[in-house]
């Protein structure tokens, strides 16, 4: 697991699965933990990583209900959960697919963990919406298409934007099954656009953090991806530094789901 500090009040741990990133955010001595690594010894080492740096994580936030982003709750158990309210209506509608899911990924990687996921008490957080921390706020965006849920958040004060699984560099747009994904998807581009041109750094859900023109760049091919996939099904080209064999597993599963 790599930790990077990207500001004094900003630090980013990036997990051996999946690069899957969680982001911790300090303000006026409070912290919150941004979703999560997912290895049960990253999960572990997170408290004492925090610790260390005098991040003191009192709330977490998921950036959607996706359970890999959902299991800070084994390092922060105390700690409560802001979610978008779409994301804690997802929870609500579908009790225990995030626990399910973790299961069955759990099962075929032989993973252990030291207890089931426990997710207590969710706060719903309007988006677009604000949060507060210590003496600040963080901002919040809706964000749809890769699920049915979801934000990105803004640290402004850091020029931070946490995006959740969009502008990754390591995986291309994984559209939901929902009807209208493809065009939600191409709706929070737009949505992100400014954001990552104001930002400093960006903070994709997998992939290392992105400088802003390099966000904005990725941000540009998921576009043409998503434009070539409505008008060119399985046909579309995917983006030239994704197109591994997984990749192209979740490029037949878009088209699929593209032409529903
Ligand atoms: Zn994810």
């Amino acid at each position: 697991m790599r930790a990077v500090g990207l500001h004094p009040d900003v630090i980013v741990v990036t997990s051996r699965l999946m690069q899957t990133t969680c982001t911790l955010v300090r303000s006026g001595g409070e912290a919150f933990c941004i979703d999560s690594p997912v290895l049960p010894d990253e999960l572990e080492i997170l408290p004492a990583i925090a610790e260390q740096a005098q991040f003191a994580v009192v709330g977490l936030l998921a950036t959607h209900a996706d359970w890999d982003h959902l299991l800070a709750a084994y390092a922060f158990p105390e700690a409560a959960l802001g979610m978008a309210e779409s994301s804690t209506r997802v929870l609500r509608e579908r009790p225990g697919a995030a626990q399910r899911a973790l299961r069955l990924f759990d099962d075929q990687l032989y993973i252990e963990r030291p207890r089931p996921l426990g997710i207590g008490e969710v706060q719903s957080l309007p988006t677009p919406g604000r949060c507060d921390i210590g003496e600040s706020e963080l901002e919040l965006y809706e964000t749809g298409g890769h699920t049915p849920d979801g934000m990105a958040i803004r640290v402004p004060w850091a020029g931070i934007l946490v995006c959740g699984d969009h502008l990754s560099p390591v995986e291309i747009p994984m559209l939901c099954e929902d009807e209208g994904a493809l065009d939600a998807y191409l709706l929070t581009l737009n949505r992100l656009e400014p954001l990552a041109e104001r930002a400093e750094t960006v903070v994709p859900g997998h992939g290392e953090p992105l400088d802003s023109e390099r966000a904005l760049a990725i941000l540009r091919q998921d576009r043409e991806y998503l434009q070539a996939l409505s008008a060119d099904g399985a046909a579309a080209p995917l983006p030239l530094a994704r197109r591994t064999d997984a990749q192209r597993r979740i490029h037949q599963r878009n088209a699929a789901r593209a032409a529903a």
